[in-house]
């Protein structure tokens, strides 16, 4: 398929070492699951490949765009804490680099068109389920504002996959900042003992922190590339750890290879949000120790900067005492950077203009309060929204959410404190406390009605998700949490 605009391959142009060229496997009977318009706006993607058979075929791996140049790229990276030196795109293939109206580089990958170099004996597809899951949940990420990867299109390929038994296949066209991970870094550095490194890290450095690398450069001439990324990794890595734990989000697999350095969410496996508060929340049934619970987050991030720290170091600084030295001050500042972040987000959430000190034992009793009475965690913030901008009687909140006498007694507390707020900390609350999240037991039924070949629950959802902050018609369902039969407890990563 061609137009005049094309797709370009500045990775790529690295060499083979970092993409390997690679090529997808024809399909059956490609049928559409979903399309996202106003993604393909946003991109400025050409009319000619938007939602017709031509692109449906080329999306589920059967044609090419004349410009792209399908490559699976390199990686590593610890699993589970353990250090897995070749793993790769074994069902991904990067088709390119996409240049939208704002002049920003996009990849554009397609994930389960088939076996690459790196398969590593997988059969290189994806079922349905996980991309029903990754398109529905990383769209509805972007809406609440989460750096995430984004999800343009998702195709059933009409072809049965192995799994614990047989399942339709699917395939999810992916847009991203760019898909180099800790990992990618981790490959070069550990697996081929820092052949390559310094030419990804200039890479990576100028394609997303050129601004800052500038800055740093003006101010200080001997700063090096990895310094700034270092330093740059850290601020993005903390600020999006904060929204999860803001919106009570569980990745489930944060793996350094499942960590992009332009700090977008990215690999939507077993994933969920929480419904009912609980610090400990882990869904994915192979999470069996617990590692990425919910509470663990932003202590396992920080675990894989100090990977990504030691990686650098090399190229830090040629003094390998200096090195360290920068390396460790620069990791030591995550827990604040995070906290700084998160605090100013549990902030707007609570209505208060800012954190006090005096406030941590004000949070930290809702927080055990709602774990102590099982309560919904987004319906309990929102729940508050309504009561601080006296609406609480317009909506239909008080059908679907009963406090306990636990939280009764607390908003008192809590009123007192906010009678030294202004009154736009009660409006900021609407933009922090979502009406309606993605809910696992919406995913599951979705996912289950696309697997019967009726995606039109998926459009449904996904089309209620993009504005989550507002109340609409449905959301009697839409915002309710699960009935305890309707409850997921397991989520899998369906690989
Ligand atoms: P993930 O679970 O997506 O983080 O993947 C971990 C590793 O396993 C990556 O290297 C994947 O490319 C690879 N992988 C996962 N599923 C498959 C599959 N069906 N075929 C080949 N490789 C796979
Ligand atoms: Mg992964």
């Amino acid at each position: 398929m061609s137009t005049s605009q094309r797709f370009e391959h500045s990775f790529h142009a690295l060499g083979s070492e970092y993409v390997t060229p690679t090529a997808a496997t024809p399909v059956s009977a490609p049928k559409w699951l979903a399309w996202n318009n106003r993604l393909a706006e946003q991109l400025g993607w050409p009319e000619a490949w938007g939602q017709n058979e031509n692109t449906l075929g080329t999306l589920a791996g059967n044609a090419q765009f004349e410009s792209s140049k399908p490559g699976a790229t390199a990686y590593a990276g610890h699993q589970f804490g353990n250090y897995n030196p070749q793993l790769g795109d074994g069902r991904a293939m990067l088709l390119g680099e996409w240049r939208g109206p704002d002049g920003k580089l996009v990849d554009i990958q397609l994930k389960g068109a088939g076996p690459t170099p790196y398969s590593r004996g997988g059969d290189g597809r994806s079922p349905v389920g996980p991309v029903v899951r990754e398109y529905l949940m990383s769209e509805a990420m972007h809406a609440l504002g989460v750096p995430t990867t984004r999800a343009l299109a998702a195709v059933a390929t009409g072809d049965p996959v192995y799994r614990q038994q047989l399942e339709p296949g699917a395939i999810l066209t992916r847009v991203a900042t760019s898909h180099i991970r800790i990992g990618t870094v981790q490959f070069f550095a550990m697996t081929r003992q820092g052949k390559g490194l310094e030419e990804l890290v200039n890479y990576v450095t100028e394609r997303h922190y050129l601004a800052a690398l500038q800055e740093a450069k003006r101010l200080d001439p001997t700063v090096t590339h990895a310094q700034v990324l270092l330093n740059e990794v850290i601020r993005a890595l903390a600020n999006l750890t904060a929204h999860w734990q803001s919106l009570g989000f569980i990745h489930g697999v944060l793996n350094t290879d499942n960590m992009l350095l332009c700090g977008e969410t990215v690999d939507y496996g077993p994933c969920a949000f929480m419904d009912v508060f609980a610090a400990g929340q882990v869904f994915s049934s192979i999470d069996t120790g617990g590692r990425y619970a919910f509470g663990n987050q932003p202590g396992i991030v920080h675990w894989n900067i100090s990977v990504l720290a030691q990686c650098l170091l090399p190229l830090i600084d040629q003094d390998q005492e200096k090195a360290l030295g920068l390396a460790q001050t620069s990791v030591d500042q995550f827990p604040t950077l995070f906290t700084d972040i998160y605090s100013a987000r549990l902030a707007a959430k609570f209505g208060l203009d800012a954190m006090r000190d005096t406030d941590r034992a004000l949070i930290e009793t809702f927080f055990n309060q709602l774990e102590e009475d099982k309560l919904d965690f987004t319906l309990a913030f929102r729940w508050l929204t309504e009561i601080a901008n006296d609406n609480l009687e317009n909506t239909i909140l008080e059908d679907l959410f009963t406090p306990s006498s636990g939280i009764l007694n607390w908003l008192t507390q809590w009123s007192s404190r906010r009678s030294q707020t202004t009154p736009s900390s009660s409006e900021r609350m609407k933009s922090a406390n979502p009406v309606v999240i993605p809910r696992n037991h919406w995913v599951a039924q979705a996912i289950n009605s696309a697997e019967a070949g009726d995606s039109e629950l998926m459009e449904t959802l996904h089309s209620r998700w993009q504005d989550p902050f507002s109340w609409q018609a449905g959301d009697e369902q839409f915002a309710a949490a699960p009935k305890s039969e309707e409850q997921v407890h397991r989520t899998f990563c369906g690989t």
